[in-house]
């Protein structure tokens, strides 16, 4: 009777072990990164005409923390490279993610759990990424570098400006071409050690968002327990970040962590992915006085297109909060910032796009402006803030 029951119970672990390994992940990638309405996503034949004559530049995109391969091709998720070749995306930033606490709230998000560390332990991630959120970064890098080494040109990585003008140029004759951008989420990955900038930026990093949803060493995230601002060891971070030529992400940064590094920062600062207060109110939110304090650096911003930095889930909203950006500061000013693959749901996957494009043709914009806001705002700020050469230091 007892050997029976051994044998029950270790076939039971096996089942849990095989779930945990090779089932959980992509039922919660499938589960957490759904859409709001059913595919196909379809836009009016005159959204379809002029998305198709589109660069999409999209400047934040969670796919790397998935157990999909981009090469492939997936029914769950938001993207993979043949959506982001429907959806005519030729510059995606792939931006990584660490550490997500258990509990996110707008109230207050406690730092002191992890969920990532049971995603990368289900996806059978190397064992040094089960400990180090250094490592996890590290690992997501080389991921993305070993997509662009199997896409047969098709993929590639951008580290410079050289690199961006090749890509634009190879665009001409490839439409189907995409050029990936690595960003990080949240430099707790850093682990303390200001180092570790340098480390991310062999490593391919050319964008840095500061804060995720929890505070970190570095400061107050606007979902944290204080939501204060820079720490001492945040000033250093920022300082190197600057000498450096990254790219600031201010995305999910507390108000005070905004405005002091405004101050600390003369080069063109980036919101990857957000939404705006005067169309919906959450302490995440954008306020007119960040967005006129981002426009003068000559930065961007990327509204998001899911409902809780829209509160909807009509493309509408999405084009409405693009609308009041450009109102208030220019059209210079905005861009997309999707959230795919981000445990969010929007109202369409990179496939469908081209509805984006329909509900900014009927919020009035031109085509001119729409290319703008679809890419030609993000190039601009990427041409003048991409290291000349992989180890130059910055000009600007
Ligand atoms: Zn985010």
């Amino acid at each position: 009777m007892l050997r029976v029951s051994l044998y029950v119970l270790a076939g039971l672990l096996v089942i849990a072990v095989i779930g945990f390994f090779f089932v959980a992940a992509p039922v919660v990638d499938a589960r957490y990164n759904d859409t709001s309405s059913e595919p196909p996503f379809e836009a009016s034949d005159e959204a379809e005409a002029l998305h198709d004559r589109l660069m999409v530049a999209d400047l934040h995109n969670d796919f790397l923390l998935w157990s999909r391969d981009l090469l492939k091709t997936y029914e769950r998720g938001h993207s993979d490279l043949e959506r982001l070749q429907k959806g005519r995306v030729g510059l995606q930033t792939f931006s990584v993610v660490t550490k997500v606490p258990f509990g996110r709230t707008y109230a207050g998000t406690p730092s002191d759990s992890d969920q990532i560390t049971y995603l990368v332990a289900a996806q059978r991630w190397p064992i040094r990424t089960w400990t180090s959120l250094l490592e996890r970064a590290l690992y997501q890098a080389e991921r993305l570098h070993g997509y662009a080494d199997r896409s047969n040109g098709q993929l590639t990585v951008l580290r410079t400006q050289a690199d961006l003008e090749n890509a634009m140029m190879a665009r001409v004759d490839e439409p189907d071409r995409v050029a990936g951008l690595l960003a990080i989420e949240g430099l707790h990955a850093l682990e303390g050690d200001v180092d570790n900038v340098d480390v991310l930026i062999d490593a391919g990093y050319r964008m840095m968002g500061l804060l995720h949803l929890h505070d970190n060493a570095v400061g107050g995230s606007s979902t944290g327990l204080e939501k204060g601002g820079l720490t001492p060891f945040g000033r250093r971070v920022v300082q190197r970040l600057n000498e450096r030529g990254v790219i600031i992400d201010l995305a999910h940064a507390s108000s005070a962590v905004i405005d002091e590094v405004l101050a600390m920062s003369d080069r063109p600062l980036v919101v990857s992915h957000t939404g705006v207060r005067a169309t919906c109110d959450t302490p995440r939110n954008l306020s007119d006085g960040q967005i006129r304090a981002i426009a003068d650096r000559d930065g961007v911003i990327g509204v998001g297109t899911w409902p809780t930095v829209v509160c909807s889930t009509e493309p509408a909203a999405i084009a409405d909060a693009m609308r009041h950006v450009a109102d208030l500061v220019g059209i210079e000013h905005v861009a997309l910032g999707s959230d795919f693959d981000g445990t969010v749901t929007p109202p369409f996957d990179a496939g469908g796009l081209a509805v984006l494009t329909e509900a900014l043709i009927n919020e009035g914009f031109s085509e001119r402006e729409i290319r703008q806001i679809m890419s030609g705002n993000v190039v601009r700020l990427l041409r003048r803030t991409l290291p000349a050469s992989a180890t130059a230091r910055p000009t600007s």
